[in-house]
C-alpha cells in the first residue's frame, strides 16, 4: 500500500473510530467549526478500527472531499491503542491530539489543551471533571484505578483514562505500548522524560451508538498496571529485580540446606522428616529459576530494542483527497 507523502502541518487530530456512523457527521462538523477559527494548519486522521457499521463509507467520503480529513482502514478490528498507535505514526503534525470518536469528548476543549501546552509541556491530559457515564460500573472503579496508577507510576493524573490529549509528536511518535495501554502513555512517557499535566475537561453522555467497554476493563487495567511498573523501572534490566530477588531466595535456601548438613552429619540426626528441608530445597530451586528468567529476560529485552519496523497493526489503506483525486485522473485517462 502506498500512500503520497503528505506536508506537515501543525496539528493532528487522532481519532480512533468503531463503529460510530451517527456520531461521525455531527462530530466533523463540530470539530471543523473549532479548528478553522484557530488558523491553524491542521488534519483530521480518521482510523477505522474494523467497524461493522457505515463508519468506513462516511470516512471515506469525508476524506475525499475534504483535503484536512486521512481515513486509514483497518482490516479488522485491532483495539483503539493500535487504532492511535497507527494514528500517530501517520500524523505529520508538530502537534497530535487523540480524542474519542464517540462526542463524548468536546472539539472546543482543543484550544485551551494546546494554550497548556504551549506553556512547555510535552503532553496535557484531559481531566473529566464532572464525568457523565455510569457511577458505579464506570466512574467509581475509574477513580480507584486512577489514585492506584499515579501511586505505582509516580505520574499524578486525576483522570489516566480521558482520551482527550494533546502530545507533542516527537514523544507521542516515540512511546511503544501494545494491548489496551494508551490510557498509560502519560506514564510510560516518562521513560523519554516528558513533562506532563492536565486540565479540566468537559465530558458528555454517550448519545448514539454504545459503549465498547464493560466493567471487565477494570481489571484488564490493573494487570497493564504491572506490566507498565515493569517497563517503567525494570524494562533495561530484568536481571537486577528477578535476578535480586532470585538470589536472597537462593541464600536463604543455600544456608538452610547446609545447616540441615551439618546436623546429619555433625549430630547424626535423621533429617528426612524436616520441614526445613522442604523449604531449603523449594528456596534454591526457586532462586535458581528466578535467576535464569532474569537471563532469559535479558536477552529478550536486547532482541525488543534492536529489532526494528514492526507494527501492532495491519493497514489496508489510506485515503487522502490527492491521491482520490490522481486515481480518477488516471480512470478518466483510460
Ligand atoms: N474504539 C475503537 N476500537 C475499539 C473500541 C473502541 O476504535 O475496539 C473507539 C470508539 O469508537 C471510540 C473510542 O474508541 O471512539 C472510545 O470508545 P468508547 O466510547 O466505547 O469508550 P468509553 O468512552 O465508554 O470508555
Ligand atoms: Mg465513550
Amino acid at each position: 500500500m502506498e500512500e503520497k507523502v503528505r506536508e506537515k502541518v501543525e496539528l493532528s487530530i487522532v481519532i480512533p473510530i468503531y463503529n460510530e456512523e451517527e456520531n461521525l457527521p455531527i462530530l466533523y462538523e463540530k470539530l471543523k467549526n473549532v479548528l478553522d477559527l484557530l488558523g491553524k494548519s491542521y488534519e483530521i486522521i480518521f482510523v477505522n478500527d474494523g467497524s461493522t457499521d457505515n463508519s468506513w463509507e462516511i470516512i471515506r467520503e469525508l476524506a475525499e472531499k475534504d483535503p484536512h480529513v486521512v481515513g486509514v482502514n483497518f482490516r479488522r478490528n485491532f483495539g483503539q491503542t493500535a487504532a492511535m498507535s497507527a494514528g500517530f505514526d501517520i500524523a505529520k503534525g508538530e502537534v497530535i491530539i487523540t480524542m474519542d470518536g464517540d462526542l463524548q469528548n468536546d472539539p472546543e476543549d482543543i484550544p485551551k489543551l494546546l494554550e497548556k501546552l504551549n506553556e512547555g509541556y510535552d503532553i496535557v491530559s484531559g481531566w473529566r471533571k464532572d464525568r457523565k457515564d455510569d457511577f458505579l460500573s464506570r466512574t467509581l472503579p475509574s477513580r480507584i484505578a486512577n489514585w492506584l496508577i499515579s501511586k505505582v507510576t509516580g505520574v499524578h493524573l486525576h483522570d489516566y483514562g480521558c482520551s482527550l490529549k494533546a502530545y507533542r509528536a516527537e514523544v507521542a511518535k516515540n512511546l511503544d505500548y501494545y494491548g489496551e495501554m494508551h490510557r498509560f502513555l502519560p506514564a510510560l512517557s516518562k521513560v523519554v522524560g516528558a513533562k506532563v499535566t492536565e486540565i479540566p475537561v468537559k465530558h458528555h453522555p454517550r448519545i448514539y451508538g454504545k459503549s465498547k467497554y464493560g466493567i471487565s476493563r477494570t481489571f484488564k487495567v490493573l494487570l497493564d498496571l504491572i506490566l507498565v511498573k515493569f517497563l517503567l523501572d525494570y524494562r533495561t534490566k530484568p536481571l537486577r529485580v528477578l535476578g535480586g530477588t532470585g538470589a536472597v531466595l537462593f541464600l536463604i535456601g543455600f544456608l538452610a540446606l547446609a545447616y540441615l548438613v551439618f546436623v546429619k552429619i555433625f549430630l547424626g540426626q535423621d533429617i528426612g522428616q524436616r520441614p526445613l528441608l522442604i523449604f531449603g530445597t523449594l528456596f534454591v530451586l526457586t532462586g535458581i529459576q528466578l535467576i535464569s528468567t532474569g537471563i532469559v529476560a535479558e536477552l529478550i529485552t536486547r532482541t525488543y530494542y534492536e529489532s526494528q519496523g514492526k507494527r501492532p497493526y495491519v493497514i489496508k489503506e489510506v485515503v487522502t483527497s490527492e491521491a482520490h483525486a490522481e486515481k480518477e485522473a488516471l480512470e478518466a485517462a483510460v
